[in-house]
């Protein structure tokens, strides 16, 4: 459910018509509903109401201040995987006692930064980041608290990179050897062991790898409680899908009520969820204006003013995404790729789609662009990156500005020898 409808065929974002934003603000632009954010945050965050809980928001997902505020005002937590997203979650004012910390490659510094902002958690990947955390909290005089990222070894069933808790992953510890790693960790004199974390990849819609790895994992947990390590945290990771095309994801209901039982188990425990895409990505479009048309002997294309740059999940990953028009109204349907202004092939939003025909100036929005949308583009082809706006009820607010010619060459220099 989300508050993108069309009111008498022109298409709003709550009651703010979408073609009066991009008039104002310009294309391409980010549109993203504060209603629709609070609403898909607050079933899941009552999905597990419960338990002792706590909702990580994964910030990768969409990274702009104004959406971490206003999730961190409805109680959410951070899932960081970077120093710049600890920065921006602290910038947004977020409790960093519910910042996680995620990712394979954290640097020295990184780690620094964390304990002294004093995060809640590190989620760790392997032994030598184990070490070179171990050796940072020395130098601090303080203790990490950590979560093994355990991989369970199970299927996500999803696109091959995105998929996370498979064995040839580059993710997390095995399974099988958790236990060693886990004693190795507790030997460790500024490391302290309280959590088990896993996430087996995004964009799943099936309850069944989550039970099973969740499965894995209680067990798991079961064993080291039974060594005398003292379990406090389950981190579950993120990964529930969304419908682009198709789709019929579980309900955050039916994914808590999968997993509950599980979860119970444990006879107390806190869960930790990681939510990125299922939170964000329904709550944002990403709007684009026709430039021109073309027909060659083998297809027909739209031109539009957003590329793979604003968005690349459908160069990526083969994504997905609906495409519909600003003002609806009779037209024939014609099949075309809608592709951007980039110097390259890979540079489509849709291939082979069926679509109402779209004329020159016409407006379109590309569906479900709130998550992995903005934050994974770029300035390729040196292309100022998108605005982005926020709508909440009957206003729009611009939360990121269009970048500009200046700011696409700011601290770059040119040396002295070739003046
Ligand atoms: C990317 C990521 C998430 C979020 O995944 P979604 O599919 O967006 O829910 C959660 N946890 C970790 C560790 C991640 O890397």
């Amino acid at each position: 459910m989300n508050f993108f409808q069309y009111q008498d065929n022109e298409l709003y974002a709550e009651q703010v018509p979408v073609k009066q934003i991009a008039d104002e603000v310009g294309t391409p632009v980010y549109i993203y509903s504060y209603n629709t954010l609070m609403r898909h945050f607050k079933a899941f965050d009552a999905a597990f109401a419960s338990l002792d809980h706590l909702v990580c928001f994964a910030v990768k997902a969409n990274s702009n201040l104004a959406i971490l505020k206003s999730l961190a005002q409805a109680g959410a937590g951070m899932d960081i995987v970077s120093g710049g997203e600890l920065y921006r979650a602290l910038a947004a004012g977020v409790n960093p006692e519910k910042i996680v910390y995620a990712g394979v490659g954290k640097t020295q510094t990184e780690m620094e930064y964390a304990l002294k902002s004093g995060v809640l958690l590190f989620n760790v990947e392997s032994q030598a980041e184990l070490q070179s955390l171990n050796q940072v909290a020395g130098q601090l005089g303080v203790k990490a608290r950590v979560a093994l990222r355990v991989n369970p070894d199970v299927d996500p069933q999803t696109h091959p990179y995105i998929s996370t808790g498979l064995k040839e992953n580059k993710f997390g510890i095995s399974i099988n050897q958790a236990i060693q790693e886990y004693q190795a960790a507790a030997r460790l004199e500024n490391i302290q062991v309280v959590g088990v974390h896993k996430h087996i990849g995004s964009q799943i819609t099936e309850v069944g790898p989550f039970v099973d790895s969740v499965g894995k994992i209680v067990d798991l947990i079961k064993q080291l409680r039974g060594m005398g390590l003292d379990i406090q945290y389950l981190n579950l990771g993120g990964g529930l899908g969304i419908t682009y095309d198709d789709e019929t994801p579980p309900s955050p209901e039916n994914f808590a009520q999968a997993i509950m039982p599980l979860i119970n188990e444990l006879g107390g425990c806190k869960v930790i969820l990681e939510p990125g895409r299922v939170i964000a990505g329904n709550a944002g479009i990403l709007v684009a204006r026709v430039m021109y048309k073309k027909t060659t002997p083998a297809k027909g294309f739209v031109i539009v003013d957003a590329g793979m740059n604003d968005l690349i999940r459908p160069s990526l990953y083969g994504a997905y995404h609906k495409i519909i028009p600003l003002h609806k109204e009779k037209r024939p349907e014609v099949e075309v790729d809608v592709v951007g202004p980039i110097c390259e092939t890979g540079d489509f939003l849709a291939q082979k789609r069926t679509l109402p025909e779209f004329r020159r100036g016409d407006l379109m929005a590309v569906m479900s662009a709130g998550s992995y949308g903005f934050s994974m583009s770029s300035n390729y082809n040196s292309r100022p990156r998108a605005a982005e706006v926020l709508v909440c009820d009957d206003k729009y607010y611009v939360i990121r500005q269009r970048e500009n010619f200046e700011t696409l060459i700011q601290g770059e220099s040119v040396p002295g020898f070739l003046q």
